[in-house]
């Protein structure tokens, strides 16, 4: 058997940084370098048909080894690419061995350091052996901790037959990180009843959970005239923008001041001339209704700023961007209650979360295939200090292990 750590190490030193200004799919090619690697990795375990299509998805069966024939289907999923945020070049990562506690230096940038009290759940990890890269680049532990675990889980199962279970679908999808991860997939033949994705953070989480989210184009058009002969007539669109701006409410419904399940509104463009600018925004929660109340609050301090600028005009245009996933899986309640089981039989306390942004799940599960998130205990995403301890990747194969098993049995 190899173990996790040996793929894991093997797989994050593979550079397989997304693009998001490429418009080609994947939106870099070597992300497939990665992807035909693990296609081989899990030939040589026997998985027979593990196939890269021309879009770079992974796809791949353990075929059943119970006696019964209504096992659902369930599928594993990771993402191959890493950040385009920071660098996932040359990565070097650096194993601390059952780990004292002290402050971590990344050696070939000693200004990073993993510090307990700065960075979450660091303080469990006392005695664990720590994976970390060596202070220039990210470690690719999100999402190539998950990868390595669905294949050493994978190894698992293919070289215990006692362990029964159904069809098991195998899938490592492009280009999560630029948020195109389900832009090419296939479902149909992929086959599955229900997902998981791998790519949760702290060991015993499952999330259920995402927000719901809208985008919010308002285009102003202004009253343009000659500045030098604009008295009483001219309506600047780029003052009414900053009115706008300056109206939202402060301390309250912005990024910067909401956690848990509160949601926000958030302008994330600007752009004008005096005559015509456009503000774009984002607008989360977690329930449809707390969008809709967003959107009216939004809407209602644009027109009152309007009054103010007699001649000017808005165009308000709401774009539904994605949906809480709770939505779906509230109609398939066993695909939480088993993965909580499996939480609970290797040992851990599951602790259900919800996701401040959106996912993958959220996407598949809106497409029809049902997805909460498993932890693959990465944390510090996207940064240098990026970590993930060998202790909680063994934790995470044995969740999915479980997870076949309990589905089995329930059937
Ligand atoms: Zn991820």
């Amino acid at each position: 058997m190899t173990s996790v750590l040996e793929r894991f190490l093997r797989y994050v030193q593979i550079d397989t940084q997304s693009d998001p200004n490429s418009e080609s799919f994947p939106s870099t090619a070597k992300q497939r370098n990665l992807s035909n690697q693990l296609v081989v990795e899990l030939q040589e375990l026997g998985v027979t048909d593990a196939h890269v299509d021309e879009h770079g998805y992974v796809y791949a069966t353990i075929p059943s080894n119970s006696d019964k024939t209504d096992i659902p289907v369930i599928c594993f999923c990771s993402h191959v690419d890493t950040s385009p945020d920071v660098s996932g070049a040359y990565v070097k990562p650096i194993v601390h061995h059952n780990w004292d506690g002290s402050d971590i230096v990344l050696p070939d940038d000693t200004s990073q350091v993993l510090r307990i009290g700065e960075l979450h759940d660091l303080d469990q990890q006392i005695g664990n052996d720590i994976v970390t890269a060596s202070g220039t680049t990210l470690l690719g532990a999100d999402n190539k901790a998950g990868v390595a675990e669905i294949v050493a889980a994978a190894e698992f199962l293919l070289a215990n037959p006692a362990v029964k279970h159904g069809d098991i679908k195998i899938l490592f999808t492009p280009d999560e990180e630029v948020g195109r991860g389900t832009e090419k997939v296939d479902l149909v033949k992929l086959g599955a009843d229900y997902g998981y994705t791998v790519d949760g953070e702290a060991i015993g989480t499952l999330e259920d959970e995402t927000f719901s989210a809208d985008g919010v184009k308002i285009t102003i058009h202004g009253v343009s005239t000659h500045p030098g002969y604009a008295i009483g007539k001219l309506e600047n669109a780029l003052k009414i923008a900053a009115d706008i701006l300056a109206a939202l409410p402060k301390g309250s419904l912005s990024p910067e001041s909401t956690e848990d399940k509160q949601g926000f509104i958030h302008p994330v463009q600007m752009e004008g001339i005096q005559e015509k600018a456009t503000l774009v925004f984002i607008i989360r929660d977690f329930s449809v209704s707390g969008l809709h109340k967003k959107e009216a609050l939004l809407k209602q301090i644009t027109d009152q700023v309007l009054t103010n600028y007699p001649g000017s005009s808005v165009e308000f245009k709401v774009q539904e961007q994605y949906r809480n996933m709770k939505e779906i899986l509230d109609q398939h309640p066993q695909v939480i209650e088993n993965a909580l089981s499996a939480i609970k039989m290797a040992g851990l306390d599951p602790i259900l979360q919800s996701i401040r942004g959106g996912t993958d799940g959220s996407r598949l599960s809106f497409m029809g295939l049902p997805c909460p998130n498993i932890f693959a205990g990465e944390h510090a995403f996207h940064s240098r200090l990026e970590w993930v301890s060998v202790q909680d990747m063994e934790k995470a194969v044995e969740v999915i292990v479980n997870l076949c098993q309990v589905w089995e049995q329930k059937a």
